[in-house]
């Protein structure tokens, strides 16, 4: 039973569940988590919930689970794409707290592929599923970034960064303003 509802995957869960008559501990048994996974899930706090159980829960529910197979409602409702690819001048490098961030600048456009580099566009996270609808560059469901360097790729990921990011914005500058 797909459904193209726009309300946040969370809060179909909920519903479907009390539709279902099933407490948050019987959703829990069933989908072989705890019940303040369910808890916290229904209440919209992010990351506690693994991916495979979020399917599960899908399942159980016969709702579409987010992610890669929920694509086109993803860009229904209006879900930011982002290029994935990290050299990509579509995506801001920055510093921060000692780790690497990118921040998509939505200049990747909004068709299925990278206006800049042609790389096919992301809408959902890579580690949770949940369709991005806010600028930035962490999952704002599950916090986890939604661009990557792979490991090893620079020796010095902060110089790489400076340098990738005086890149970036020299690109900028010389392009015409939309
Ligand atoms: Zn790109
Ligand atoms: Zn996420």
């Amino acid at each position: 039973m797909p459904t193209s509802s726009a309300e946040p995957f969370h809060l179909q869960v909920r519903a479907a569940r009390r539709a279902a008559h099933w407490s948050q501990s019987e959703l829990a048994a069933r989908a072989g988590c705890r019940q303040s996974q369910i808890s916290e899930f229904e209440a919209g706090v992010r990351g506690k919930v693994a991916r495979e159980t979020v399917v599960k829960l899908s399942e159980l529910l016969g709702l579409e689970a987010p992610g890669e197979t929920a694509g086109p409602s993803a860009a229904a409702i209006g879900a930011r794409a982002r290029c994935p690819n990290f050299e990509c001048p579509s995506n801001l490098p920055y510093w921060v707290g000692g780790q690497l961030l990118f921040l998509p600048l939505g200049t990747a456009g909004s068709g299925t592929h990278c206006a800049i580099c042609g790389e096919v566009l992301e809408r959902a996270c890579p580690h949770c599923g949940a369709p991005v609808l806010a600028p930035g560059g962490c999952c704002e469901s599950c916090g986890s970034p939604l661009v990557e360097m792979p490991g090893g790729f620079a020796s010095d990921p902060r110089a790489w960064a400076e340098a990738q990011r005086a890149a970036v914005v020299a690109l900028r500058a010389a392009l015409p303003r939309a």
